[in-house]
């Protein structure tokens, strides 16, 4: 059996390791164990947050980069519309050639 100041001590070293005594002396102490649920919390919330900025400026990173490539405008079907045009009187003459 492991006192508060003990429990304390291992908490604060390895907040998430899996320690029979530490978590029998968390069913039976209440301040204990809100005090490693607060740990554990405020240690997920950094990780969450650190993870989170780190994903936000990357995204940032490889957006500016590709702002320096030239524009890649995609449009379904085929021909292009600008040369639509084109590509539609040249059908209309080979119709005339061939009726
Ligand atoms: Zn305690």
């Amino acid at each position: 059996m492991i006192d508060c100041l003990e429990f304390r001590r291992r908490a604060g070293a390895e907040p998430f390791a899996v320690d029979a005594e530490v978590e029998s002396h968390r069913r039976e102490c209440a301040a204990c164990a809100r005090h490693l649920d607060e740990l554990r919390g405020t240690l997920l919330k950094t990780h969450v947050e650190e993870t989170f900025q780190r994903v936000v400026s990357r995204n940032e990173q490889r957006r500016s980069s590709r702002r320096s490539l030239p524009v890649r405008r995609f449009h379904y079907g085929y021909p292009p519309p600008q040369e639509r045009r084109a590509v539609a009187e040249r059908r209309t003459a080979e119709d005339r050639r061939y009726h």
